[in-house]
C-alpha cells in the first residue's frame, strides 16, 4: 500500500493527551534511502506541545498507575491484534522509510513487535518477588513494585517499530505513562499507528512526540516531571542524556552501541560460522547493536574461514530490483553511508588489512554500501575498536583462546558476542567469562521477548525483553505494618 494511501493529515499526525495531532514544529523531511529522493514530510512537535504531552502524561498517571496487571494487559493484548491486523501496512511503511528489503520488515520486525506486546501482558500479571512476612517481630513486611511516573522514550532509526515496542510494551504494562520520540530519520511507521494508539490507550497514557534529539530530546530529558528516560542510541548521546538527566535526578535505561566479538576456535563447525556470519553480520546493512563484526578467528581455521565467508559474502544480494530477492537494504542516510566509507577507507591505508570483498559505496541510486569483509586486522586498529554501523566484518588471526578472550574483553562495548567451537568445555568458559551483555554459542543475533538484551560497559545498562525490563520500568517499595498481639 503506498503512503499517500494513508488519510491526510492523520498519517503523520502526533499523538498529545489522546487526541492525533499535526506538528506545529518546522518541517523534517524524511528521505527514502534506497533513492535519495523525498518520501514524507513530518511537522515536528513545537515546544508547546512537547509541554501539552508531558503535561497529559503526568495527568493521566494517577489513573493509569492504579489499574490493575489485567486491565493493562487488556490494552497491551488489544495494541498487538491491532498490530498484527495492519502488519503488512506497517512493515510497507517501515520498509519504505529504512530501505529493508519487505519480506523481512514483515517477518522480523512486525513479527517481533506483536510477540513483545503479547509478552509483556502475560509477564506484568505473574511477577514473583520476596516473601511477605514478619521480618521483625510485630512487624509485617511486604515488598511492592510501583510504577516510576512519566517515562520519556527515545528511539534510534534502526528498528523503529520494534525499539518502539520493545520500550513501550514494558513500560506500560508496569503503570508507567510515556511520551515517546522516534528518531528523525524513521517516525513513519509509529505514525501511521497513532489512530489505533489514540483508540486503545486512555488519553494521555502514550504520547507521541516527533522531532530531534537536541530539541525535542533535549525538551523531554530537562523536563522534571519525567521520571526517567530510557534511550536507544549512541554511546554519545546516552552520556549527554545522563548528565541532563543528573540535574533532576531521572532515573535512567541506556541500550547503546555495540562491538560484537565472533571467536572461532580451529574446532568450529567452519559451514554454520560462514552461514552465521554472512547472516548476521550484514543483516540490516550492519545497522544493528549486535551485528556479528569483529571475528577472531583462530590460526589452523583462519585461512579457510577468510576464503569461505569472502564468497558467501559477496554473493549477498542487495539493491536488486526485485525486492524480495534482497537480503540486505541501504544504509539509513547519505551521512551514515559516508561514515561507513570513511571507516573503510582509513583501515584500507594500513598495509596490513587486506580488502576481501566489497569496501566501496553502491555506484547506483540510494545510500547502498556493498558488503565488505577486510582481513589482517589488528586489536589495535580503529575498525576492530570502534562501531561501524554498516555491513562491515573484520577478521583477525589468534593463536590461543586465552589471547581471544583477552582481545575480545579489550573493547570499550559490552552488548553481544558468540563462541563457536564444537568443545562444551571451551564453550562455557569462554560464556562465563565474556564481558557482554550475551553470549551465543554456536549461534549469534537471535533473541526471545522473554531473555534480558542490554549491555555492559559503555554499551549502557537497563534491559530491554524480559521481566528484567519490566524491573527496571519499575521502583521497589517497602511497606511495613506494626501490629500488636491480639492472638494468644
Ligand atoms: P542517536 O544516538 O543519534 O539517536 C538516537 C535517538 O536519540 C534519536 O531519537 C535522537 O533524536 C535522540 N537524541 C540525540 N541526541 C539527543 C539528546 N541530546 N537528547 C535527547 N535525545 C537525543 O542514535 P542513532 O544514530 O539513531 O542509532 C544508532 C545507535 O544506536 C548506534 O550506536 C547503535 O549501536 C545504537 N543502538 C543500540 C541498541 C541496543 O540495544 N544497545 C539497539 C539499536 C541501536
Amino acid at each position: 500500500m503506498p503512503l499517500s494511501a494513508l488519510p491526510e493529515p492523520l498519517r503523520t499526525a502526533l499523538l498529545i493527551d489522546g487526541r492525533p495531532e499535526v506538528g506545529q514544529g518546522p518541517l523534517e523531511t524524511i528521505i527514502d534511502p534506497r533513492n535519495g529522493e523525498p518520501l514524507a514530510q513530518v511537522a515536528e512537535a513545537s515546544a508547546g506541545q512537547v509541554e501539552a504531552a508531558i503535561a497529559a502524561a503526568n495527568n493521566a498517571f494517577a489513573s493509569w498507575s492504579r489499574t490493575t496487571p489485567q486491565q493493562r494487559a487488556a490494552r497491551l493484548l488489544a495494541i498487538a491484534d491491532s498490530i498484527e491486523r495492519q502488519a503488512d501496512e506497517l512493515a510497507h511503511i517501515e520498509a519504505l522509510n529504512c530501505g529493508k528489503p519487505l519480506h523481512l520488515a514483515r517477518q522480523d520486525d512486525l513479527t517481533a513487535c506483536i510477540d513483545v506486546f503479547r509478552f509483556f501482558a502475560g509477564a506484568v500479571r505473574c511477577q514473583t518477588g520476596q516473601l511477605a512476612g514478619e521480618y521483625l517481630p510485630g512487624y509485617t513486611s511486604m515488598v511492592r513494585r510501583d510504577p516510576v511516573g512519566v517515562v520519556a522514550s527515545i528511539a534510534p532509526w534502526n528498528y523503529p517499530l520494534m525499539m518502539a515496542a520493545w520500550k513501550l510494551a514494558p513500560a506500560l504494562a508496569a503503570g508507567n505513562t510515556v511520551v515517546f520520540k522516534p528518531s528523525e530519520h524513521t517516525p513513519l511507521s509509529i505514525l501511521a499507528l497513532v489512530p489505533s494508539l489514540a483508540e486503545l490507550l486512555p488519553a494521555g497514557v502514550l504520547n507521541v512526540v516527533c522531532g530531534g534529539g537536541e530539541g525535542v530530546g533535549g525538551q523531554l530529558v530537562s523536563d522534571p516531571r519525567v521520571r526517567m528516560v530510557s534511550l536507544t542510541g549512541d554511546t554519545v548521546t546516552g552520556q549527554k542524556i545522563l548528565q541532563a538527566a543528573a540535574r533532576t535526578l531521572k532515573r535512567t535505561h541506556l541500550e547503546l552501541g555495540g562491538k560484537a566479538p565472533v571467536i572461532v576456535c580451529d574446532d568450529a563447525d567452519l559451514e554454520a560460522v560462514v552461514e552465521g556470519v554472512r547472516t548476521y553480520g550484514y543483516y540490516n546493512a550492519g545497522q544493528d547493536c549486535t551485528a556479528a563484526c569483529r571475528i577472531y578467528a583462530q590460526a589452523g581455521i583462519h585461512d579457510r574461514l577468510v576464503a569461505e565467508l569472502g564468497s558467501a559474502v559477496a554473493s549477498l544480494r542487495f539493491a536488486g530490483k526485485r525486492d524480495q530477492d534482497n537480503e540486505l537494504g541501504p544504509l539509513i542516510s547519505a551521512r551514515q553511508r559516508d561514515r561507513v566509507a570513511s571507516f573503510v577507507q582509513r583501515a584500507l591505508s594500513q598495509p596490513h588489512i587486506e580488502r576481501i570483498t566489497g569496501a566501496a559505496a553502491h555506484s547506483g541510486p540510494g545510500f547502498f554500501y556493498q558488503p565488505t569483509l577486510l582481513a589482517g586486522c589488528r586489536q589495535q586498529d580503529e575498525i576492530v575498536q570502534r562501531e561501524v554501523f554498516g555491513p562491515v566484518v573484520t577478521v583477525t588471526r589468534f593463536d590461543e583462546p586465552s589471547q581471544a578472550l583477552a582481545w575480545a574483553n579489550e573493547s570499550e562495548y559490552g552488548l553481544a558476542s558468540s563462541v563457536w567451537t564444537r568443545d562444551l568445555d571451551k564453550a562455557m568458559q569462554f560464556a562465563s567469562r565474556l564481558q557482554y551483555g550475551c553470549t551465543w554459542i554456536n549461534s549469534h543475533f537471535m533473541l526471545a521477548s522473554e531473555m534480558p538484551h542490554g549491555g555492559l560497559k559503555r554499551s549502557g545498562y537497563g534491559k530491554d525483553l524480559s521481566s528484567d525490563s519490566l524491573q527496571d520500568y519499575s521502583v521497589v517499595r517497602h511497606i511495613m505494618a506494626r501490629h500488636r498481639e491480639v492472638l494468644s
